[in-house]
This record gives C-alpha cells, sequence and structure tokens, in this order.
C-alpha cells in the first residue's frame, strides 16, 4: 500500500511538493484551510520562473505573466540623481516574471491534481498529532488526519511548526527583526504614466518611526492602471498608521492615488535566516514556514518551488520507508549545501537596517557606498556572493565609509558576523545526532540574534503569549 503523506497548507511549496510526490506513487493530500478557488492574496508577485523547470511544471502561457521591471532604491532623503536604478541584464536567465499571486495558484494546483495529489479545502490545522517524538499526523478542525509523514508549508507562522515540542527545538516563532509587517493596497493611478520616473520605487527607512521599507509600483495596462503601495516595518502597526503613512508618501508620489482598487490588509513575511532544525521524525518544514526567503526582500515562492524538489526526492529514495529524523536530515542537508548556506547570511546584511539611521542610509546612497551593483538583487539572488560586489571603486567608497564614523562603527561588526558565521555555518552536523544539531542551532541562531534590541525582542515574544 503507498505511504500517505500529509501536506499542510496549499503552499507553493506544498503544491509542487504533492505534485512530486503523488507523480512517485505516493498517496499525498492537501489540507487547507482556504476556499478553492479563493487562495492566496489579491495581488500579484514576482519570482524566479526557472523554479518551475526545476519541478517540471510547465510554465504559465504569455498572457499570465509579464517579465519584472527594474526597480530603483532611494533612502528617505536620497537627492534624485543619486537614487540607484537596478540593472538586471536583459536575459530571461536573469529575469524575473510577475504574475497575480491566484494565477501562480491555479497553475500549481492544477500541476498537484495532473500527478495524481488530492487537495482538500476548508481544513483548519490547529496542530501536529504526536506520537512520543513523532509527528503521526495533524489536528484540525475536522478532527485528527493521520500518516505516515507530515510535510509543514503552513507558513511563517505555521501552527504545526509552533505546536512541536519544546524540548525538539525546532523554532516556533520569528523573533522581532526577522520579520516584516506587511501592508499591501492597489491605489488608482491618478497622473499619466508616461510622466512617473520610477515605475517600481523602492524606499529603505522610509519612516522615521523604526526600520522598514516601503514600494509603490506603478503600472498600466489596456485595460485598467494602478500604483501598488506595500509598506514593510519590523514594528506591528496599524491600519490606521498605514493609511496615514500612504497619505504621507503621496506628497512626493502623485502616481499614487486615494482610491482603493485591490488588497489592504495585513501580511508577514519572514526576512531572516533559514530554520536551524527543519526535520524530526515524520515531519519536515518548506517554503516560509522553514523561512526560506530572500532574507533582504521577502522572495519566497520560488525557493519554496525549487527546495519541494530536494525534499521529495529524499522521502522518495527512503529505502526505510520510516521518515524518520535521521533520514529527513538529508534534505537540510542538501538544502543548506545548495542555497540555505550562502542565503542565511543577507540576514546579517538585512540586520544593519535594524541599526543605522536615516541620515546614515541617505549619505550611503548620496555618496555611493550602496550601488546598482548591491541592489540588482532578485528572488535569484540566493547567495552572499552574488550580493557583494568588489568592483574598482571599491577604496573610493571605503573612504566614504570611513569618512562617516556613525555609520562606520555600525557596518564594520558585519565583517566579524559574517566570518563567525561561515565558521559555524560550516560546521553544521553533515548527520543526524539530536544532541549536536541542537548545540549547532543555538550558535547559529546567535550570530542573528546577538545584535537585535533586547527591549524589542522581549516585547514582541510576549505579544506571542498575549
Ligand atoms: C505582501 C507580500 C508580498 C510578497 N511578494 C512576493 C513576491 O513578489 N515574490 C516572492 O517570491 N515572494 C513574495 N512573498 C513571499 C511569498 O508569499 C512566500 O514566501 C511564499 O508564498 C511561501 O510559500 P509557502 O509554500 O511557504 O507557503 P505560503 O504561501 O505561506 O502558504 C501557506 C498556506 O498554508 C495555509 N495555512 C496556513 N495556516 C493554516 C492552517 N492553520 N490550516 C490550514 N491551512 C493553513 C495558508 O492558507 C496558505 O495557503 C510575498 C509575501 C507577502 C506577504
Amino acid at each position: 500500500m503507498s505511504k500517505k503523506i500529509i501536506v499542510a497548507g496549499a503552499g507553493h511549496g506544498g503544491l509542487t511538493a504533492a505534485a512530486l510526490l503523488a507523480e512517485k506513487g505516493f498517496d499525498v493530500t492537501v489540507y487547507e484551510r482556504g476556499q478553492k478557488g479563493k487562495l492566496g492574496y489579491d495581488w500579484t508577485d514576482i519570482f524566479d520562473p526557472k523554479a518551475l523547470d526545476v519541478v517540471g511544471c510547465p510554465w504559465p502561457s504569455e498572457d499570465k505573466y509579464e517579465w519584472k521591471v527594474d526597480m530603483t532604491f532611494w533612502g528617505p532623503n536620497t537627492k534624485p540623481s543619486s537614487k540607484i536604478r537596478q540593472r538586471v541584464p536583459n536575459d530571461p536567465k536573469e529575469m524575473e516574471i510577475k504574475m497575480e499571486r491566484s494565477d501562480i495558484y491555479e497553475m500549481l494546483i492544477n500541476f498537484a491534481e495532473s500527478k495524481g495529489a488530492k487537495i482538500e479545502y476548508g481544513v483548519n490545522i490547529k496542530g501536529p498529532v504526536m506520537l512520543k517524538d513523532r509527528v503521526i499526523g495533524i489536528n484540525t478542525d475536522k478532527g485528527e488526519i493521520l500518516g505516515d509523514m507530515v510535510i509543514d508549508c503552513c507558513g511563517c507562522e505555521s501552527p504545526v511548526r509552533v505546536g512541536l515540542p519544546s524540548y525538539l527545538e525546532i523554532q516556533k516563532h520569528p523573533k522581532w527583526g526577522e520579520k516584516f509587517h506587511v501592508y499591501r493596497a492597489f491605489y488608482d493611478l491618478p497622473v499619466d504614466i508616461d510622466t512617473v520616473d520610477d515605475l517600481y520605487k523602492v524606499t529603505l527607512l522610509p519612516d522615521a518611526e523604526g526600520p522598514g521599507i516601503a514600494w509603490i509600483a506603478s503600472e498600466k495596462t489596456e485595460t485598467e492602471s494602478h500604483s501598488d503601495l506595500l509598506i514593510g516595518r519590523m514594528d506591528n502597526f496599524t491600519e490606521e498608521n498605514a493609511l496615514k503613512t500612504a497619505e504621507k508618501y503621496r506628497l512626493t508620489n502623485p502616481q499614487l492615488g486615494t482610491k482603493q482598487t485591490r488588497g489592504g490588509y495585513f501580511t508577514l513575511i519572514p526576512v531572516r535566516q533559514p530554520l536551524a532544525i527543519m526535520v524530526a521524525d515524520g515531519y519536515a518544514a518548506l517554503g516560509d514556514s522553514a523561512f526560506m526567503t530572500v532574507p533582504i526582500i521577502g522572495s519566497g515562492i520560488g525557493n519554496a518551488i525549487k527546495n519541494s524538489k530536494i525534499l521529495a526526492d529524499v522521502i522518495a529514495n527512503d529505502k526505510t520507508e520510516t521518515y524518520s529524523a535521521e533520514v529527513l536530515y538529508n534534505y537540510q542537508v542538501e538544502y543548506f549545501d545548495k542555497m540555505g548556506r550562502d542565503i542565511a547570511p543577507l540576514a546579517i546584511m538585512k540586520l544593519l537596517l535594524t541599526r543605522i539611521n536615516q541620515d546614515e542610509l541617505t549619505y550611503a546612497i548620496n555618496e555611493g557606498i550602496l550601488t546598482h551593483y548591491e541592489m540588482t538583487i532578485t528572488a535569484n539572488h540566493t547567495s552572499l556572493w552574488k550580493f557583494l560586489n568588489f568592483d574598482p571603486n571599491l577604496p573610493k567608497r571605503g573612504i566614504k565609509l570611513v569618512q562617516n564614523p556613525g555609520l562606520l562603527k555600525k557596518a564594520a561588526p558585519v565583517v566579524l558576523d559574517l566570518i563567525e558565521y561561515y565558521i559555524i555555518a560550516f560546521n553544521m552536523p553533515r548527520t543526524y545526532d539530536r544532541v549536536k544539531l541542537i548545540n549547532w542551532a543555538r550558535k547559529y541562531n546567535h550570530v542573528f540574534e546577538k545584535r537585535l534590541p533586547k527591549d524589542k525582542v522581549k516585547e514582541d515574544e510576549a505579544s506571542y503569549k498575549e
């Protein structure tokens, strides 16, 4: 009899893992709280379409996607002449596509179902079902559902991951500084689009209230036009605050209209190092549940899809059919070798945003310390080494940095943190030993957590207990 795989949550990674395993003869069911035809959010997403090739999912038809335009990066008080425009090569191997999220879901659901996976909608998952140390199923509002293993694709605050016994030391919640609280809404575009210089304008540290980013992306098709507003902050904020902030942005961005046409709600994006321990007996976390997004920009669709292939292969190659932590740990090791090890240090770079102030950032942009090389970061950039660039102007950029002692004092420790990180990362256990892995996980997380503001972290942790 074929082994029963439970996929918790119809996320992007969950659907492709379901497709790959069903294709290999497993009995796979995806359990999802959303309703059929209504999954995802009411907005568009950008992702690396080569992820589809990794899992063998056919590309969408050409009328379903567009190639992404270059972003321009601004600091809070950047001179227009100093803004940084990305220079993504005009090469499909480097470029990302933009699609409606509902169309991405439709494509992946069709793919999963075409391979024989089943999807049950309207099932609210409450936590894992445990038998001693082993995850044997999920607890839902429809009762317990048991299986041979659970793939956790329930996202950043997955109830499956959160409900695992604490002694497994699989991190329950991302900390302050490791996630963005995001408000996103589409507004009308009240000006002629040809007068908009920055079609995809990203501002770093836009608001004095605290660390964050914002974007205003404007678009016009034959049938409609809009400006897409995203406000992302490390601190939680209210809708009232989001609307006031939008009002403030309108003063310098006439492309942002006042009539809200789509979206208008809050979500959470993990922007941190990948989960230190991704597996347990009968359990593996994937996608946002394993914090697999690109830590600086929060893109996670392509990564969830690509890494579902590693997990599906490890499960299918388990001749013991036990899906034990020992076996599933091969997935974590392969993931870290292929992507995780080099994507995690981007979180150290991102943490700088939590330490520098608006003036220091403006200085870094206006004085050319940050350049288009660093800012040409896409969902394809899953490595620190793609982010760093040693161009001929480096000495000049170094001098500018030294001339700002405040910024230098905050930026210099990044180098030490990166060295410490790589020493720890290369010492990740190659085989599963729970005690050794827990010790390693503590050291790994410490590199990222040690510079977080303790009061903010404490306040955020308390909010989970409320
Ligand atoms: C505003 C915003 C913009 C983004 N833009 C981009 C972008 O442009 N490009 C990009 O690559 N990434 C983007 N991301 C990130 C991207 O959405 C995620 O990284 C990606 O969706 C991760 O996929 P996943 O498989 O982990 O699961 P998710 O997409 O997080 O899906 C989790 C699924 O689990 C279900 N679920 C959760 N809890 C339960 C429960 N209790 N019971 C049952 N089901 C449950 C949810 O309904 C959902 O269907 C964005 C995120 C946000 C919030």
